[in-house]
C-alpha cells in the first residue's frame, strides 16, 4: 500500500490529515527500516507492508472513536504501534508509550525528535508496575502485548472510571473474548463491542475489542506478573 492509497482509504472514512502528516509517516517508515537493520524492532519493514499493517491498522482506531483531547496510554508499544502513530494523528491528546525494553526508546526518541511529536511521553518500565498512573488515562490501548485477560488486568487499573480499553486483535479475537469473560467481570469492565476491518491488500482480519471501565478496579489488581500470567483471571 502506498501513501496515495492510504490517504484515499482514510479520506473515504472521513479521516483527513494535512500533507505534513503524510510526510512524517514517510520519514517514520524510512527510519523504521533503517533502525531495524541494527535493532530488532518489527518483522514488517517493507514500505508497502508498513503502510498497511502498521499505519493503516493503527489509524483505523480513529474511525469510530473521538480520541481528541484525551490522555491515552499504549501498553507494550514496541516500535510505536499504535501509540506513536496516534500521537502524530492526535496533536491535542497526550500519549504515553509504555515498554519494558529500554533500547526500543532509543528509536522512539529519534522518531519523537525527528518528526517533532511533542505530545508523546515515554514510560520505560513494566505495565503492571504503574501504580502512580492509577485511574489516570481516558483510553488504554495495546496491540500484540499480551493475551486478553492479561492485558485487561494490567489496563483496568490505569483507566479512569468510564475510560475505554481497546485491544487490537486479529482473527481470533472472538475466541479470546470468550476466554476473557471472567476477567471482564472480576475487573468490573463492560464489553462495548468490536470494530472489524479487512486490511485491503493482505486480506488479514483486524478486530478492535472495546471495553469500558464501569466500576473501580479492586486494589488487589494488577497482581504480580508471575500470577497474572500463571493464573490469568
Ligand atoms: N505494540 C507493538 C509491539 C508488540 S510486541 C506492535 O504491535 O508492533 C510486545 C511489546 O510489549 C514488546 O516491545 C515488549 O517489550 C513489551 N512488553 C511485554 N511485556 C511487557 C510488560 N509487562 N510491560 C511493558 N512492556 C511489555
Amino acid at each position: 500500500m502506498d501513501e496515495a492509497k492510504l490517504t484515499a482509504i482514510l479520506e473515504s472514512k472521513g479521516i483527513i490529515f494535512p500533507p505534513s502528516f503524510y510526510s512524517k509517516l514517510s520519514l517514520y517508515c524510512e527510519l523504521l527500516s533503517d533502525w531495524n537493520k541494527r535493532m530488532n524492532l518489527t518483522a514488517i519493514t517493507e514500505a508497502d507492508a508498513v503502510y498497511e499493517k502498521h499505519f493503516l491498522d493503527c489509524l483505523l482506531l480513529l474511525e469510530n472513536h473521538d480520541f481528541a483531547n484525551k490522555r491515552i496510554c499504549d501498553l507494550g508499544s514496541g516500535a510505536g504501534f499504535p501509540g506513536m502513530v496516534l500521537a502524530l494523528a492526535l496533536p491535542d491528546s497526550e500519549i504515553t508509550l509504555v515498554d519494558s525494553t529500554k533500547k526500543k526508546f532509543l528509536f522512539l526518541e529519534e522518531i519523537k525528535k525527528t518528526l517533532q511529536i511533542p505530545n508523546v511521553k515515554f514510560h520505560i518500565g513494566r505495565a503492571e508496575e504503574m501504580d502512580c498512573f492509577r485511574d489516570y488515562f481516558d483510553v488504554v490501548t495495546c496491540r500484540g502485548f499480551a493475551a486478553l485477560p492479561i492485558f485487561l488486568e494490567v489496563a483496568a487499573p490505569l483507566a479512569k472510571l468510564n475510560g475505554l480499553i481497546v485491544a487490537m486483535k486479529g482473527a481470533k479475537a472472538d475466541e479470546e473474548l470468550l476466554g476473557a469473560k471472567n476477567a471482564i467481570r472480576a475487573l468490573r469492565l463492560t464489553y462495548k463491542g468490536a470494530d472489524r476491518f479487512l486490511l485491503p491488500e493482505c486480506g488479514e482480519t483486524r478486530v478492535e475489542l472495546i471495553f469500558a471501565k464501569t466500576g473501580s478496579t479492586e486494589r488487589k489488581y494488577p497482581r504480580l506478573w508471575k500470577d497474572i500470567v500463571e493464573r490469568p483471571l
